[in-house]
């Protein structure tokens, strides 16, 4: 791969939250240097930078690649091919990698994601960095074991297992499906039915326990959904990684969350609070818990974030109504209604989610040694985050040195 540098830039100084002029980088698959005084060799290729910002590439804690927002994904998931949701999640990934995603993490899908991510890796296909749990770990008998026969085959060899022998192995079989690291639930969820209860708590104790001390061992790491108070703290005690949603979260749990160093996850831009046409579309039951979770969230989370626990972004892109691509709301979202500043709002989506999901060792900020994995932007992101969401801002986006798309559109190589 040629080097190339890029000059006279602002680089955003992801531990101080604040642009430094100046900068010039240079680079190959990953950072060579970075300052305001770099000695050029030889053929390199040259960047103009002046006017423009350069930010590290975003990351999303979580997604789901296979989804497709439909609102009858449960019926849609009984007609499809298996080996289609390869091709739904290669597509659903470039839609993130063209407007700056660089790195996602899948918060449970299928068996494509070990694949996808290999020829991703190994450069058959280009796309984001990828970190996939695979099959989700569910409690049997709740949301993931119950409706028509057909679906609960379906789920039989997904393993929904009960028990420690049943939690660890079900632990060690996402290990040798490739899974980068453990997704499991700690309550129901909103788009499950009724028989899915927000405040209840799944998994005993000692299942839980058994579960993360098992993901540990082969070096995984935990995510955990999770909306009711008990269960986040039942998740929380256990000494999880993240969890996802929070929606619920009370004193209780904010204070083991911090004590405990585990990351939120907000998934703020999953709230259906303003879309009425779609809200008609679900059964009355989940209309019901998506209010009342939507306003918890919005209120808890500021409480949260206000007493000091770190926010990771992630959006839960593919569920109704949380289009793939459009993950630069949640941001926004984090400004609006938890009170963060646009570099707060940045540092989540960069060194703060790098952290939570054990990578900041290789992105997450723009140093010597780490991906080239960052976005080229037209504007100050400082200023407005919200200028993230207009494609036309995001001048070029390079992941893994390699320039993959301007102004939100895949460029051809
Ligand atoms: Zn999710």
């Amino acid at each position: 791969m040629q080097k190339t540098i890029v000059e006279n830039v602002s680089i955003f100084d992801v531990h101080k939250g604040e642009m430094v002029e100046a900068q010039s980088i240079i680079f190959g698959p990953t950072i060579e240097s970075v300052g305001n005084d770099l000695r050029k060799e030889k053929d390199l290729q040259v960047i103009d930078g002046n006017g423009k910002f350069l930010i590290p590439g975003l990351i999303d804690c979580h997604v789901h690649l296979e989804a497709t927002t439909a609102v009858n994904w449960a019926e849609e998931m009984m007609r499809k091919k298996t080996s289609t949701y390869h091709y739904i999640a290669l597509s659903n990934a470039l839609k993130h990698l063209k407007v700056g995603f660089t790195t996602l993490r899948d918060c449970g899908g299928g068996k494509w994601g070990s694949g996808l991510r290999q020829a991703i890796a190994e450069g058959y296909v280009i796309g984001p960095r990828l970190l996939v749990a695979q099959w989700t770990i569910g409690q049997w008998g709740n949301q993931e074991a119950m409706g028509p026969d057909e679906w609960i085959q379906l789920q039989k060899s997904r393993e929904v297992l009960s028990g420690i022998d049943g939690v660890v192995h079900a632990v060690r079989e996402r290990k040798r499906m490739g899974s980068d690291f453990i997704k499991t639930m700690t309550t129901g969820g909103v788009l499950h039915g009724m028989e899915s209860k927000l405040e209840r708590t799944l998994w005993t104790e000692e299942e839980l326990a058994a579960m993360v001390q098992e993901a540990y061992r082969l070096g995984m790491h935990v995510a955990v959904h999770a909306h009711g108070r008990g269960g986040i703290v039942h998740a929380a005690k256990a000494g999880v990684d993240t969890i996802e949603h929070c929606s619920f979260v009370d004193e209780q749990g904010i204070s083991l969350m911090k004590q405990k160093n585990i990351y939120l996850v907000p998934t703020q831009t999953s709230a259906f609070m303003d879309k009425p046409e779609l809200m008609k579309q679900l059964p009355p039951e989940v209309q019901q818990k998506t209010i009342e979770v939507d306003t918890a969230m919005l209120e808890n989370h500021k409480v949260a974030f206000e007493k000091g626990v770190k926010i990771a972004c992630g959006t839960d892109a593919g569920v109704p109504g949380n289009p793939h691509g459009t993950s630069a709301r949640e941001l926004t979202s984090y400004v609006q209604n938890i009170g963060m500043t646009s570099a707060e709002a940045l540092q989540s989506a960069t060194i703060v989610a790098a952290e939570a999901i054990k990578l900041n060792h290789v992105i997450g900020s723009i140093e010597v040694g780490k991906s080239a994995d960052f976005i080229l932007l037209d504007k100050n992101p400082l200023e407005d985050i919200a200028m993230l969401e207009n494609l036309n801002n995001l001048s070029m986006v390079f992941c893994r040195g390699q320039l993959v798309a301007k102004q939100g559109k895949i460029v051809e190589f």
